[in-house]
């Protein structure tokens, strides 16, 4: 698996490469998420340590997403927020990240429950900013930070982390970079 595989508005998936992912199952608050294979322990190991060290309890909204569960995806969004909204936080099936198994969405448990949408998870910034420390040595980066929409463009997602390997995860958060500019693929 290449775990730096760009995925974007300029770069969709082909089927080729979906069909070549070692998907496994997770499952959280009794239901099932799908993600790469290291992906799935990296996760783990993040998520324990940023309960021990940070108290947070976080969990998956959304790993892998089929080409099918990605057109439902954005048809829900479009009812629910608007289509302005939508085509701002959500990408086109072939286009989003969650087909490569290597992203996720993370909820966060406050005061008992679990967060439920994203106006909710905007509220809790403080919260993010604490997990987004961890994130390089378990080799996850924030994919769309504030700052980076000319490059991603994706508005800022506190939610959506992605991995792409400790060292090049590492380099990212020192050289403030995003995937577009490590891989020299941006407009
Ligand atoms: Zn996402």
């Amino acid at each position: 698996m290449n775990y730096q595989l760009l995925i974007n508005k300029n770069h969709p998936i082909c089927e080729e490469t979906i069909h070549k992912i070692d998907l496994v199952p997770i499952v959280e608050r009794n239901m099932v998420f799908y993600l790469e294979r290291k992906v799935r322990k990296k996760y783990l190991k993040l998520k324990k340590k940023v309960f021990h060290k940070a108290g947070i309890i976080i969990a998956i909204d959304s790993g892998y997403r089929s080409i099918e569960e990605q057109k439902e995806i954005l048809s829900e969004i479009q009812k629910e927020y608007g289509i302005e909204y939508a085509r701002k936080y959500v990408s086109q099936p072939y286009k989003s990240e969650h087909h490569t198994g290597l992203a996720i969405d993370l909820t966060l448990n406050i005061n008992g429950y679990y967060l439920e949408n994203n106006y909710e998870l905007e509220k809790h910034i403080t919260e993010f900013k604490q997990i987004y420390k961890f994130l390089p040595y378990f080799g996850f980066i924030l994919r769309y930070p504030k700052g980076k929409e000319n490059m991603t463009e994706i508005s800022f997602e506190p939610w959506h982390i992605r991995y792409v390997g400790v060292k090049t995860a590492k380099y990212l958060k020192k050289n403030n970079q995003v995937l577009e500019q490590y891989k020299k693929k941006y407009l």
